[in-house]
């Protein structure tokens, strides 16, 4: 049954509480967790401008317990969260430039497509995604609400800049056919009303056209506690059995479903329409690894507990290189690092700068709700403080050994999953 009652969000210029399941309506909702309020991750202020006015969201998690759909308390107006100056590029990683380009080989191959399939991707972003289709010769077309997307019409990938929606998806049908394919990475989470989503994704897909979701894994949040996934964007954790759950209802069949490493561990997922394509094994297992109904609940509570002592753990570590006098910086500000940032209590007393790389958009503002600047990564290797909390943490396997070569001797950090010396100093 879908949900009575959606909250909505979008025009309120505000939030509306989420009261019951955004999938089956399932109420009440039990609270997993709460990370207490947060700011709007994506309006970061000036360097330099006046503390003023901002609003915080309640930042609580919950679970449906008939659907086992695990989900945020709150939806924020998208005006709110996704302003037109988002300054998230998804080209910037090469984990996930690697990641869409192994998706556009792998469904390509699967699909059998051709010149004349049309691949459509839903919060298209950049263009990252779609730019591997055009080079495989396929169509294109991309949906992205935010100024992100003049960057892919600049690219040459063809993007409509638009909130995604019912109205959208018979305009897209009517205007550019319909879709073999239909994307939609790591945005599947963020939209509220899913059930229109769907629809509008269902509308637009060839009888037999197939839909690939990436979303952010629960089971891996979970595992290793990426509680700093939680913020307002994200309003929906996924395990394959709630997704299924919710493609079921409108007779999408999950046929073949898989882990990848993208932010930290997620999930890509195809869809078709009942009985298009055979159901492959690899849903079985996956689904079968999955902790379901009282075993959910007690990996919740564990999660909770844990997040709570890393918290404690994180602030232990950093009073004790505070105690030695120690200057400590920050190493990137992806979103996440918000949550992280919030909930911890890190100040400017605490980390002096973050570091992002040359040309990202988020230098020379503050870090969301705090005095916390952030700089060209430049500043790390001229002013060499003693040590780095690397926030995007996910990703420090792959940052380490850059920012070593690249001369910085301080310790690194990692916040998460148990905070830890990533090597000695140099
Ligand atoms: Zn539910």
């Amino acid at each position: 049954m879908r949900p009575s009652k959606v909250a909505r969000a979008t025009g309120t210029g505000a939030s509306v509480p989420i009261e019951c399941c955004q999938v089956c309506g399932h109420a009440p909702l039990d609270a997993v967790l709460s990370l207490g309020y947060m700011p709007p991750v994506n309006q970061m202020v000036p360097v330099g401008q006046a503390p003023q006015q901002q609003p915080w969201f309640p930042t609580t998690l919950l679970n449906c317990r008939n659907c086992e759909l695990v989900q945020l308390g709150l939806a924020v107006d998208p005006a709110i969260i996704f302003p037109p100056e988002y300054p998230y590029t998804s080209g910037t990683t090469r984990l996930l430039r690697d990641n869409f380009a192994d998706l556009q080989r792998e469904s390509a191959a699967m699909l059998g497509l051709g010149g004349k399939d049309l691949v459509i991707d839903i919060g298209s972003n950049d263009g990252t995604l779609l730019s591997n289709f055009k080079n495989g010769g396929q169509r294109v077309l991309g949906i992205e609400p935010t100024d992100v997307g003049d960057i892919a019409n600049q690219r040459g990938i063809p993007t409509i800049k638009r909130y995604f929606g019912a109205k959208t998806a018979q305009e897209v049908r009517h205007e550019h056919g319909p879709a073999s394919l239909v994307t939609a990475a790591n945005c599947f989470a963020h939209i509220e009303d899913v059930h229109a989503i769907v629809d509008g994704i269902v509308e637009m897909l060839k009888p037999d056209g197939v839909f690939v979701s990436e979303s952010h894994y629960l089971i891996s949040l979970l595992d290793t506690l990426q509680y700093d996934t939680i913020y307002h964007e994200h309003l929906r954790y996924y395990s394959l059995a709630s997704l299924k759950h919710l493609l079921a209802m409108h007779d999408l069949e999950v046929f073949h479903a898989r882990p990848i490493p993208s932010h930290g561990g997620s999930i890509r997922v195809y869809a078709a329409r009942a009985g298009a394509y055979p159901v492959r094994d690899s849903v079985r297992r996956m689904l079968a690894e999955e902790p379901r109904g009282a075993a959910m609940l007690k990996r919740l509570d564990a999660f909770r507990a844990d997040v709570i002592l890393s918290k404690l753990r994180l602030l232990s570590m950093l009073r004790e290189l505070k105690e030695k006098g120690a200057r400590i910086a920050g190493i990137s500000a992806p979103s996440r690092a918000s949550t992280l940032v919030n909930y911890v209590g890190l100040d400017e007393g605490l980390i002096e700068y973050v570091c992002e790389i040359p040309g990202s958009l988020k230098i020379g503002k503050y870090m969301p709700g705090t005095r916390i600047p952030v700089v060209d990564e430049t500043k790390l290797y001229s002013d060499q403080p003693d040590c780095a909390v690397i926030f995007s943490w996910h990703i420090a396997d792959e940052l380490a050994p850059k920012l070593r070569s690249k001369g910085f001797r301080g310790q690194l950090i990692s916040p998460l999953p148990a905070p830890r010396l990533l090597q000695t100093k140099t």
